[in-house]
């Protein structure tokens, strides 16, 4: 007989485009740092849905309030302002030190929002439209042309080309690169503060203060892309707060809605009061009431329930955990990250062999580039969590020796 999983899975077959490598189970609802498949079966959860469910699985209180939106409105366009849409910019552009915001409905379009930016922001100043950006190999920034095109990985963009022009690739970490590509067209250089998909790369604290030096001295802006790694996920509100640095640009999704999607690009003074006008860009469900409530609550309960202090306390002992298995496992090769978003390196064994066999023991990890297992649990695992995880996986890694 075939189980329900199977049967959805060969529905879902004959009718969605096979973009993604699925794993074989249906997911149907969750319950704090818990999902359950159709069959009934249950997993821990240290992917959260690419770090979107940072506050974990049907929070009462966000699940209520999504319902008193629905109650009252769900879409309104932007020829008009809404409530929750003003609400969740005020609450953002406080916790991230910027001015203005424009809400989008992904992350990808967060990163064409902060290219058309850059791109008027210098040709109001010179006139000129041949301007580039410089990005970082191995980064990762989206799936439409704009993002494709800032994205270092060749196998992403090779079938998709022409990409848009005026794009340069420095080495992540490496200033001397970063500098080597500088010109009179540069416009912004645009980089993750801590690299997600390419294999969890943190930027080093002076790399990243010698980029904000460079783009203030030529006048070029810095784009942050903390889609993944924002929102709490490394133990402060945004990244690039632990650094010291203030980007022009910060573009931000996945736990800004905490399921519900909405992206969003934040802009500085300076660089809001010189770049986009009304009629250069737009979006029918950006600032959407619906996602914006999901927004406004995710912020409140940012705050109310501690997260990112949570963030922070968590973290030595979810560190001291992966260095555990770095020590017993001669085939992992080191751990990194920063907060609640690890990676541990695999020599000789394939980090996606270990997540497919994860799913065989309820635990539900990542992958990321150069054969990486990743962690990108809901922020509110406790140590009992991460003691659980340890011990499934250690189990698994046993079976590669
Ligand atoms: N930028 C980063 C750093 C990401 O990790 C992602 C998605 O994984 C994106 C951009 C694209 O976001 P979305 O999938 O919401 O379009």
């Amino acid at each position: 007989m075939t189980s329900k999983n199977e049967a959805y899975m060969q529905r879902g077959e004959q009718v969605i485009l096979h973009t993604y490598q699925r794993f074989p189970i249906a997911l149907e609802k969750g319950e704090g740092v818990h999902l359950w498949d159709v069959d009934g079966k249950e997993y821990l959860d240290f992917a959260s849905g690419i770090g979107v469910f940072a506050l974990g699985y049907h929070h009462p209180v966000y699940t209520q309030k999504i319902k008193e939106q629905m109650d009252k409105i769900i879409h309104t366009s932007n020829l008009y302002y809404n409530v929750p849409m003003v609400e969740a910019a005020e609450k953002l552009t406080q916790a991230s030190h910027m001015d203005k915001v424009f809400f989008t409905n992904s992350g990808t379009e967060a990163i064409e929002g902060a290219i058309k930016t850059a791109r008027k922001y210098a040709y109001l100043k010179d006139g000129r439209q041949d301007h580039e950006i410089i990005a970082m190999e191995h980064s990762f920034h989206g799936r439409s042309i704009g993002a494709l095109s800032v994205t270092g990985n060749a196998a992403y963009q090779e079938p998709f080309k022409p990409l848009i022009g005026g794009i340069r690739f420095a080495s992540f970490n490496d200033i001397h690169s970063v500098k080597s590509q500088i010109n009179e067209k540069t416009c912004a250089i645009l980089l993750e503060t801590v690299q997600g998909e390419g294999g969890i790369y943190p930027a080093d604290p002076e790399f990243l203060k010698e980029i904000e030096n460079l783009c203030k001295e030529h006048d070029i802006l810095l784009i942050l892309d903390e889609i993944q790694c924002g929102m709490g996920r490394t133990g402060s509100m945004f990244a690039y707060q632990e650094y010291g640095v203030q980007p022009d640009i910060v573009t931000c999704a996945k736990a800004l809605g905490c399921g519900v999607p909405v992206g969003a690009f934040l802009l500085n003074e300076k660089t809001a009061s010189h770049s986009l006008v009304p009629g250069d860009h737009g979006t029918t469900y950006g600032g959407n009431p619906l996602a914006c409530a999901a927004a406004n609550c995710v912020l409140d309960l940012f705050q109310q329930e501690k997260i990112v202090e949570h963030v922070q306390e968590i973290t030595p002992y979810m560190e001291k955990t992966l260095d555990n298995l770095v020590n017993k496992y001669d085939f992992i090769t080191c751990r990194r990250g920063k907060g609640l978003m690890q990676g541990l390196e695999l020599n000789h064994v394939a980090a996606k062999d270990i997540v497919a066999k994860a799913i065989d023991k309820n635990l539900l990890l990542l992958t990321a580039g150069g054969n990486v297992i990743r962690f990108l649990p809901p922020l509110i695992i406790e140590k009992k969590h991460i003691d659980e995880m340890a011990e499934i996986l250690s189990c698994i890694l046993k079976s590669f020796i």
